[in-house]
């Protein structure tokens, strides 16, 4: 009997559990857990997976299928990652299929897409069956053909037997390593054919070329090239187009000497990501204090794993950072550095550039997919790359020996993430990364996080405490303005103030710059009838949509709709409709009409969906080249000007407003960040804080930079209305397109969790915005007091869930679940 083997097979499927796959004979000396495979699906899918785990346990419920092909020589993910996306599927409530699908770079995932390509040397010893033949004609005429096509032909359903026997025979191959998606660059260099590697027989070459004039030259400017011709210099190649440039020839020309037997062509893999030669520069000496605080970092982790450095804004906590991560290189370890936001990327890479040089590695949804796979590839070998600056999806990288993960601004709301699943928080899921490897925590801010500073103060994270700015520069002094009164007095200038208005004008005589800040892109947020009120919805979601002026159009910031602007309103047919409220758009052009002399950019997702146009407007405002930059919370953060004394927070009001239990905390953090822009050497900066409420207590906190007052009161109401991180929050969003059964089924899963969790279950309530894509949505929150098992709580929820979903009535329903939602 032949010994048979098993593999579990993680499979990028929203079912929360692995497939078993029998292992033939002739793939057993490759299978390794972390490798990929191909593997076939239900009738007629086919997928590549990643091997979990290896046994000889046959499964008694259901028949197994065989692995097509192993894809990897070594293995694409090793044990920590495994280990690591157990326990996102576990906590986030998702399939390890789903934590498979966020993890890896999609060149590194084919689905469906899988591509079986005609092997032309082959020679059929047997007779091969007409389906064999079928496809066989096909590939030989088409050369590749996806899986799906094969489906497609005539008479055949299921091509997987066929393309497996095909595959036995080796009559067709499956693309293999990094497939399709990824292509290595490539560049065409020209070397010295080694036939000539003589001094006498370059000479007789010199000579049989005497008459082709433009050979001869294109030959002895390859020479001047490679430095002479000499023995040592031989085997070096040139860049193809260098050498056409050079010469001033043209390709057909330089291919003559190839054909001669002169030269040799040949394609050399490139890198995509641009490597410099720029000479690095040491670390900076740090300040007394920085040095007090780095000091104070390290002897806390003597004895605990994490420390929150709690510095305010421009203190040089990166000066700190880079001085830790030096000596983690030093020690032979990786380190990863977490930032939030792509936006924030660039100042930093310029920044660690410096002192890392290409040893450091950037990692991010803007680098096209080849490039993360090169990044991904390069860790994997352990090539490069000992530090890696990249925002939430990099702590999914193959690192294997972390020393330090660096959490910068680790406030951030934008470390979770929301959609998909998996819903993790970035922060969070980096501490057990750095369990897995006992690597060290820092978590750095200007602003703490309630959870983290109540972490801080419970002793389980050392705190580590900078008050100082850089230098010495002094905390920018912040004047309120009360809108609602000038408003009033009819003093205001569009949205602006005079009070702003006159600081503008000061700075812009010094040569002084400006940062100007509103929490909502677009021109206005919305339209309104002046006649009945009717204000213009998406037609899929249930919001009002945002008028954006430069397209002209109305678009929906949920689903990404577009709209033709009404001329007229749809319920009362009067023409009077009215844009509502500002956006940075709106700003931008009114600020225009004021300054109308002064070179003004905006920031936000509008006008930085790229990487090189955001990494333009920061350069073109360190440069100067801007006077005015108006931008949402993407300015607010991290980013370092040396030149910006004023800073404006056109209207606080709608980030207090807004409906949220961390509304405060997130406007708290927002002004105080977006004010730390402010501020140069030897001169204090001054921020103008537009607001109808000058008392609200969080205002008066953000102008005392009482971040400790804050905490307090802040940690009173989360107390009070059972909030984190006093209470675990777990939403659970029920979704179907029929707005009864998702009022039914909301209310039947209501039902039984509060028969399970009583008090504890909040809702079914309709949330704020209710339809997104034509999908009703209700939404029922669980609070869960501390010290209450959650592995046990979500075991109960999954329960639940699989109750309601099995249940005729509610088939098409969806449950989404999101722990710790932020
Ligand atoms: P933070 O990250 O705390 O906001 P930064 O690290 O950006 O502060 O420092 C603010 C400014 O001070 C930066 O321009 C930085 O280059 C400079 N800086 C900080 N520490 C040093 C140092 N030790 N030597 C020289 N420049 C420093
Ligand atoms: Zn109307
Ligand atoms: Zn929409």
């Amino acid at each position: 009997m032949k010994t048979v083997y098993f593999a579990d097979i993680i499979l990028p499927v929203p079912l929360p559990r692995l497939f078993t796959y029998e292992i033939s004979e002739e793939w057993i000396s490759n299978v390794e857990i972390g490798s990929r495979v191909i593997v076939p699906f239900g009738k007629k899918k086919i997928y590549s997976g990643i091997i979990y785990s290896l046994h000889d346990t046959k499964p008694e419920d259901y028949e197994t299928k065989e692995i097509i092909s192993v894809l990897d020589e070594t293995p694409v993910v090793n044990e920590i990652q495994l280990n690591f996306w157990n326990w996102i599927a576990q906590y986030y409530m998702c399939t390890l299929g789903e934590v498979y699908k966020a993890a890896l770079p999609s060149g590194l995932k084919l689905e469906s897409e899988t591509k079986v390509h005609y092997n032309s040397e082959f020679i059929a010893e047997e007779k091969l069956s007409p389906k064999e033949n079928l496809v066989l004609d096909y590939l030989s005429e088409n050369k590749t053909a996806t899986i799906q096509d094969l489906n497609n032909l005539t008479d055949l359903k299921n091509s997987l037997p066929i393309i497996k026997s095909l595959l036995e025979r080796e009559a067709v191959f499956i693309s293999e390593r990094l497939k399709d998606g990824y292509k290595p660059k490539t560049k065409k260099i020209i070397r010295l054919s080694e036939d000539y590697y003589k001094e006498q027989k370059i000479q007789n070459a010199f000579t049989d070329l005497g008459n082709a004039k433009k050979q001869l030259e294109i030959f002895m400017t390859f020479f001047t090239l490679i430095g002479g011709a000499n023995p040592s210099n031989f085997a070096k190649s040139i860049d193809k187009n260098v050498l056409r440039d050079k010469s001033n020839a043209s390709s057909t020309q330089i291919k003559e000497l190839v054909k001669k037997g002169y030269f040799v062509e040949e394609e050399e893999q490139i890198s995509r990501l641009t490597k410099s030669n720029d000479s690095l520069r040491g670390v900076h000496q740090l300040s007394e204090s920085q040095q007090k605080a780095y000091d104070q970092i390290k002897t806390h982790f003597e004895d605990k794993n994490s420390v929150l450095l709690h510095g305010v804004t421009s203190s040089g906590k990166t000066e700190i950072y880079i001085h830790l991560i030096k000596e983690q290189l030093e020690k032979g370890k990786k380190v990863l550095y977490l930032l939030p936001e792509i936006a924030l990327t660039t100042q930093i890479t310029s920044r660690l550039k410096k002192v890392f040089g290409n040893e450091l590695g950037i990692y991010h949804s803007k680098y096209t997919d080849a490039e993360r796979v090169e990044v991904y590839d390069d860790i994997l070998k352990n090539n490069n790359y000992k530090v890696v600056v990249g925002v939430r999806s990099s702590v999914f990288l193959p690192f294997d020996n972390l020393g330090l993960i660096i959490i910068d601004e680790e406030h951030e709301n934008t470390y979770k993430q929301f959609d998909p699943a998996p819903r993790y928080h970035a922060r969070d899921a980096a501490m057990v990364l750095a369990h897995y490897h006992g690597a060290k925590v820092l978590l750095g801010t200007a602003t703490p996080s309630l959870e983290s500073y109540q972490n801080a103060q419970l002793g389980k994270y050392g705190l580590v405490e900078l008050f100082e700015r850089y230098e010495g520069i002094q905390m920018p002094r912040i004047i309120t303005v009360n809108v609602r009164e000038e408003r009033r007095k009819k003093k205001m200038n569009s949205h602006f103030s005079p009070v702003l208005v006159q600081h503008i004008n000061e700075a812009l005589e010094n040569d002084e710059k400006i940062i100007l800040f509103q929490n909502r892109r677009g021109f206005s947020p919305y339209l309104e009838c002046n006649q009945c009120g009717w204000v213009p919805k998406c037609d899929y979601c249930d919001v009002s949509m945002t008028y954006h002026k430069h397209i002209n159009q109305l678009t929906c910031h949920y689903c990404g709709n577009s709209y033709t602007l009404p001329r007229v309103c749809k319920a009362c047919g009067s023409p009077s409709l009215q844009t509502k409220g500002f956006g940075t758009e709106k700003i931008e052009e009114d600020i225009k009409l004021i300054f109308p002399e002064v070179k003004v950019a905006r920031m936000d997702l509008d006008t930085s969906r790229t990487r090189k146009s955001h990494e333009t407007i920061i350069g073109n405002f360190e440069r100067g080249e801007i006077d005015i930059l108006i931008g949402t919370q993407m300015i607010s953060k991290g980013l370092d000007f040396d030149h910006v004394s004023v800073v404006g927070i056109l209207n606080a009001d709608s980030m207090l407003n807004y409906p949220d239990f961390r509304a405060f905390e997130r406007s708290f953090q927002l002004m105080s960040q977006v004010s730390g822009r402010a501020g140069r050497k030897k001169k204090q900066g001054t921020v103008i804080l537009q607001t109808s409420n000058p008392d609200n207590p969080v205002i008066i906190d953000v102008i005392n930079n009482n971040f400790n007052q804050h905490f307090h009161s802040q940690m009173e109401e989360r107390k009070a209305y059972k909030y984190p991180p006093y209470y675990r929050l777990i939403y659970l969003t029920v979704k179907h397109r029929n707005q009864n059964t998702v009022n039914q089924a909301s209310d039947y899963l209501g039902e039984y969790l509060r028969s399970v969790f009583s008090h504890r279950v909040v809702g079914p309530q309709a949330p704020t915005i209710s339809k997104i894509q034509n999908w009703h949505l209700r939404k029922i929150m669980l609070k869960i007091e501390g010290g209450v098992s959650l592995t046990k709580v979500k075991d109960l929820i999954q329960d639940a869930i699989t109750t309601l979903v099995s249940h005729p009535g509610f088939k098409a329903t969806i449950v989404q679940a999101d722990v710790d939602p932020m």
